[in-house]
Protein backbone atom coordinates (compact mmCIF):
# COMPACT_ATOMS: atom_id res chain seq x y z
CA UNK A 1 0.00 0.00 0.00
CA UNK A 2 2.95 2.13 1.38
CA UNK A 3 6.22 1.56 -0.55
CA UNK A 4 8.82 3.96 0.09
CA UNK A 5 12.01 3.39 -2.57
CA UNK A 6 15.50 4.13 -2.66
CA UNK A 7 14.59 7.43 -0.55
CA UNK A 8 17.20 10.18 -0.02
CA UNK A 9 16.09 13.47 1.65
CA UNK A 10 18.83 16.17 2.86
CA UNK A 11 19.07 19.46 4.92
CA UNK A 12 21.29 21.40 3.63
CA UNK A 13 24.71 19.51 3.38
CA UNK A 14 23.20 17.40 5.90
CA UNK A 15 22.03 13.86 4.49
CA UNK A 16 19.05 13.09 6.90
CA UNK A 17 18.26 9.86 5.17
CA UNK A 18 19.42 8.22 2.12
CA UNK A 19 18.47 4.88 -0.30
CA UNK A 20 15.75 4.12 2.40
CA UNK A 21 13.30 1.20 0.70
CA UNK A 22 10.76 -0.01 2.51
CA UNK A 23 6.82 -0.96 2.51
CA UNK A 24 3.83 -0.88 4.59
CA UNK A 25 1.27 -3.44 4.00
CA UNK A 26 -2.64 -2.33 4.66
CA UNK A 27 -3.08 -2.77 8.47
CA UNK A 28 0.41 -3.46 9.41
CA UNK A 29 2.03 -1.74 12.46
CA UNK A 30 5.71 -0.60 11.78
CA UNK A 31 7.85 0.88 14.22
CA UNK A 32 11.13 3.34 13.19
CA UNK A 33 13.13 3.31 15.88
CA UNK A 34 16.89 4.59 15.99
CA UNK A 35 19.52 7.14 17.87
CA UNK A 36 18.02 10.65 18.07
CA UNK A 37 19.41 12.24 14.60
CA UNK A 38 19.31 8.86 12.97
CA UNK A 39 16.28 9.81 10.25
CA UNK A 40 13.50 8.40 11.72
CA UNK A 41 11.30 11.92 11.72
CA UNK A 42 12.31 12.41 8.28
CA UNK A 43 11.52 9.09 7.31
CA UNK A 44 8.19 9.08 8.66
CA UNK A 45 7.72 12.71 7.06
CA UNK A 46 8.87 11.40 3.41
CA UNK A 47 6.26 8.51 4.07
CA UNK A 48 3.58 11.15 4.74
CA UNK A 49 4.18 13.11 2.12
CA UNK A 50 4.99 16.24 4.42
CA UNK A 51 8.84 16.23 2.93
CA UNK A 52 9.33 15.56 -0.69
CA UNK A 53 12.29 13.32 -1.17
CA UNK A 54 15.38 14.66 -2.93
CA UNK A 55 15.30 11.38 -4.93
CA UNK A 56 13.93 8.24 -4.78
CA UNK A 57 10.29 7.92 -4.63
CA UNK A 58 6.96 6.99 -1.99
CA UNK A 59 3.87 5.62 -3.43
CA UNK A 60 0.45 5.31 -2.43
CA UNK A 61 -1.51 2.68 -3.98
CA UNK A 62 1.35 2.84 -6.90
CA UNK A 63 0.49 6.36 -7.19
CA UNK A 64 4.01 8.76 -6.54
CA UNK A 65 3.12 11.52 -3.94
CA UNK A 66 5.31 13.74 -5.58
CA UNK A 67 3.93 13.26 -8.73
CA UNK A 68 0.77 14.46 -7.06
CA UNK A 69 -0.82 18.04 -7.09
CA UNK A 70 -0.73 20.07 -3.79
CA UNK A 71 -4.47 19.69 -4.19
CA UNK A 72 -4.70 15.86 -4.37
CA UNK A 73 -1.36 15.13 -1.76
CA UNK A 74 -3.49 17.14 0.68
CA UNK A 75 -6.33 15.37 -0.02
CA UNK A 76 -4.68 12.27 0.45
CA UNK A 77 -2.92 13.32 3.41
CA UNK A 78 -6.85 14.45 5.17
CA UNK A 79 -8.93 11.77 3.94
CA UNK A 80 -6.47 8.37 3.85
CA UNK A 81 -3.82 9.60 6.76
CA UNK A 82 -3.95 10.49 10.15
CA UNK A 83 -1.22 11.91 12.24
CA UNK A 84 -0.13 11.98 16.07
CA UNK A 85 2.74 13.68 17.21
CA UNK A 86 4.82 14.05 20.72
CA UNK A 87 2.47 16.84 21.64
CA UNK A 88 -1.14 16.57 21.13
CA UNK A 89 -1.32 19.99 19.32
CA UNK A 90 -5.40 19.78 19.20
CA UNK A 91 -7.03 23.42 18.17
CA UNK A 92 -6.77 25.59 21.44
CA UNK A 93 -10.01 27.41 20.55
CA UNK A 94 -12.46 24.53 19.60
CA UNK A 95 -13.48 21.57 22.67
CA UNK A 96 -12.21 18.25 22.89
CA UNK A 97 -15.14 17.23 20.97
CA UNK A 98 -15.08 19.58 18.16
CA UNK A 99 -11.16 18.80 17.51
CA UNK A 100 -11.45 15.24 17.24
CA UNK A 101 -14.47 15.79 14.86
CA UNK A 102 -12.60 17.66 12.55
CA UNK A 103 -11.30 15.21 10.28
CA UNK A 104 -15.00 14.02 9.58
CA UNK A 105 -15.69 17.77 8.84
CA UNK A 106 -13.23 18.22 6.36
CA UNK A 107 -14.55 14.76 5.01
CA UNK A 108 -17.95 15.77 4.58
CA UNK A 109 -19.06 13.06 6.64
CA UNK A 110 -22.91 14.59 7.48
CA UNK A 111 -23.69 15.75 10.91
CA UNK A 112 -25.77 12.74 13.00
CA UNK A 113 -23.26 10.90 11.63
CA UNK A 114 -20.58 12.83 12.37
CA UNK A 115 -21.91 13.49 16.13
CA UNK A 116 -22.45 9.52 16.63
CA UNK A 117 -19.03 8.35 15.69
CA UNK A 118 -17.66 11.33 17.75
CA UNK A 119 -19.41 10.73 20.95
CA UNK A 120 -18.58 6.42 20.61
CA UNK A 121 -15.00 6.93 20.13
CA UNK A 122 -15.10 9.50 22.73
CA UNK A 123 -16.43 7.06 24.79
CA UNK A 124 -14.23 4.58 23.97
CA UNK A 125 -11.37 6.96 25.11
CA UNK A 126 -13.01 7.58 28.30
CA UNK A 127 -13.06 11.40 27.41
CA UNK A 128 -16.99 11.88 27.41
CA UNK A 129 -17.17 14.13 30.34
CA UNK A 130 -14.36 15.89 29.33
CA UNK A 131 -15.89 16.34 25.72
CA UNK A 132 -17.21 19.72 26.14
CA UNK A 133 -13.92 21.07 27.77
CA UNK A 134 -11.25 23.26 25.88
CA UNK A 135 -7.80 21.14 25.68
CA UNK A 136 -5.96 23.48 27.93
CA UNK A 137 -8.75 22.16 30.61
CA UNK A 138 -7.60 18.77 30.60
CA UNK A 139 -4.58 16.49 31.15
CA UNK A 140 -1.75 15.83 29.09
CA UNK A 141 -2.82 11.94 28.64
CA UNK A 142 -6.18 13.50 28.20
CA UNK A 143 -5.20 15.35 25.03
CA UNK A 144 -3.03 12.68 23.71
CA UNK A 145 -5.89 10.61 23.83
CA UNK A 146 -8.01 13.04 22.15
CA UNK A 147 -5.25 13.53 19.55
CA UNK A 148 -5.32 9.54 18.23
CA UNK A 149 -9.50 9.90 18.36
CA UNK A 150 -8.61 12.83 16.07
CA UNK A 151 -5.80 10.73 13.66
CA UNK A 152 -8.38 7.74 13.60
CA UNK A 153 -11.83 8.69 13.53
CA UNK A 154 -11.75 9.11 9.49
CA UNK A 155 -10.76 5.34 9.40
CA UNK A 156 -7.69 6.66 7.91
CA UNK A 157 -5.26 3.85 5.68
CA UNK A 158 -2.26 4.72 7.58
CA UNK A 159 -1.89 6.72 11.00
CA UNK A 160 1.70 8.01 11.17
CA UNK A 161 2.91 8.80 15.34
CA UNK A 162 5.73 10.87 15.77
CA UNK A 163 6.96 10.01 19.11
CA UNK A 164 3.20 10.01 20.44
CA UNK A 165 3.75 9.11 24.28
CA UNK A 166 7.16 11.18 24.52
CA UNK A 167 5.09 13.78 26.52
CA UNK A 168 3.74 11.22 28.55
CA UNK A 169 4.64 9.16 31.83
CA UNK A 170 4.49 5.56 31.46
CA UNK A 171 1.00 5.05 32.34
CA UNK A 172 -0.64 7.41 30.13
CA UNK A 173 1.84 6.44 27.12
CA UNK A 174 0.71 2.60 27.30
CA UNK A 175 -2.68 3.82 27.65
CA UNK A 176 -2.01 5.74 24.39
CA UNK A 177 -0.22 2.95 22.60
CA UNK A 178 -2.95 0.69 23.62
CA UNK A 179 -5.75 2.69 21.93
CA UNK A 180 -3.79 3.74 18.58
CA UNK A 181 -3.00 -0.31 18.30
CA UNK A 182 -6.41 -1.74 19.61
CA UNK A 183 -8.03 1.14 17.61
CA UNK A 184 -6.66 0.44 14.34
CA UNK A 185 -6.74 -3.29 14.48
CA UNK A 186 -10.24 -2.89 14.60
CA UNK A 187 -11.02 -0.70 11.59
CA UNK A 188 -7.64 -2.26 9.55
CA UNK A 189 -5.88 0.95 9.57
CA UNK A 190 -2.08 0.84 9.13
CA UNK A 191 0.27 2.64 11.81
CA UNK A 192 4.05 3.72 11.28
CA UNK A 193 5.51 5.09 15.12
CA UNK A 194 8.39 6.58 15.53
CA UNK A 195 9.55 5.44 19.03
CA UNK A 196 12.20 5.49 21.42
CA UNK A 197 10.92 2.62 23.60
CA UNK A 198 11.73 -0.71 23.04
CA UNK A 199 8.94 -1.73 24.72
CA UNK A 200 6.20 -0.37 22.54
CA UNK A 201 8.66 -1.14 19.29
CA UNK A 202 8.44 -4.94 20.26
CA UNK A 203 4.50 -4.39 19.97
CA UNK A 204 4.82 -3.50 16.08
CA UNK A 205 4.47 -6.59 13.78
CA UNK A 206 7.79 -5.12 12.18
CA UNK A 207 10.96 -2.93 13.17
CA UNK A 208 13.06 -0.94 11.15
CA UNK A 209 15.48 0.35 12.69
CA UNK A 210 17.84 3.65 11.63
CA UNK A 211 21.20 4.41 11.83
CA UNK A 212 22.91 7.76 10.35
CA UNK A 213 20.20 8.01 7.55
CA UNK A 214 20.07 4.77 6.99
CA UNK A 215 17.89 1.61 7.16
CA UNK A 216 19.53 -1.48 8.93
CA UNK A 217 19.09 -4.94 7.65
CA UNK A 218 15.52 -6.11 8.99
CA UNK A 219 15.84 -8.52 12.06
CA UNK A 220 12.94 -10.98 11.89
CA UNK A 221 11.04 -10.94 15.03
CA UNK A 222 10.67 -14.13 16.87
P1 LIG B 1 12.97 14.07 17.33
O1 LIG B 1 14.32 13.43 17.39
O2 LIG B 1 12.27 14.08 18.65
O3 LIG B 1 12.14 13.58 16.19
P2 LIG B 1 14.48 16.38 16.61
O4 LIG B 1 15.16 16.83 17.84
O5 LIG B 1 15.25 15.60 15.60
O6 LIG B 1 13.17 15.61 17.02
O7 LIG B 1 13.86 17.60 15.84
C1 LIG B 1 12.87 18.42 16.41
C2 LIG B 1 12.51 19.48 15.37
O8 LIG B 1 13.67 20.25 15.06
C3 LIG B 1 12.04 18.88 14.06
O9 LIG B 1 11.00 19.69 13.55
C4 LIG B 1 13.24 18.95 13.15
O10 LIG B 1 12.84 19.13 11.79
C5 LIG B 1 13.97 20.16 13.69
N1 LIG B 1 15.44 19.99 13.57
C6 LIG B 1 16.15 18.93 13.96
N2 LIG B 1 17.45 19.08 13.72
C7 LIG B 1 17.57 20.31 13.16
C8 LIG B 1 18.67 21.07 12.68
N3 LIG B 1 19.93 20.61 12.69
N4 LIG B 1 18.42 22.31 12.18
C9 LIG B 1 17.19 22.78 12.15
N5 LIG B 1 16.09 22.11 12.59
C10 LIG B 1 16.29 20.89 13.09
P1 LIG C 1 15.33 11.55 14.40
O1 LIG C 1 13.87 11.70 14.16
O2 LIG C 1 15.83 10.14 14.25
O3 LIG C 1 15.79 12.17 15.67
P2 LIG C 1 15.57 13.48 12.27
O4 LIG C 1 14.91 12.87 11.10
O5 LIG C 1 14.82 14.51 13.06
O6 LIG C 1 16.10 12.32 13.22
O7 LIG C 1 16.93 14.13 11.82
C1 LIG C 1 17.86 13.47 10.94
C2 LIG C 1 19.01 14.41 10.66
O8 LIG C 1 18.54 15.55 9.95
C3 LIG C 1 19.71 14.96 11.90
O9 LIG C 1 21.06 15.09 11.59
C4 LIG C 1 19.05 16.30 12.11
O10 LIG C 1 19.89 17.18 12.78
C5 LIG C 1 18.80 16.75 10.67
N1 LIG C 1 17.62 17.62 10.58
C6 LIG C 1 16.35 17.30 10.91
N2 LIG C 1 15.53 18.33 10.68
C7 LIG C 1 16.29 19.32 10.19
C8 LIG C 1 16.03 20.66 9.76
N3 LIG C 1 14.78 21.16 9.79
N4 LIG C 1 17.05 21.39 9.31
C9 LIG C 1 18.31 20.89 9.26
N5 LIG C 1 18.64 19.65 9.66
C10 LIG C 1 17.64 18.88 10.12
Amino acid sequence: MLNAIDVRYSFGQTVALADASATVAPGEKVALVGPSGSGKTTFLYCLAGLLRPGRGQVLFNGKDLAKMSDEERSDLRLRSFGFVFQFAELVPELTIRENVALPLDLAGVDRAERAERVALLLDRLGLTSEAGRRPAQVSGGQAQRAAVARAIVHRPSVVFADEPTGSLDTANGEAVIDLLFGLSEEQGSAVVLVTHDPKIACRADRVLELRDGRLLAEVPSP
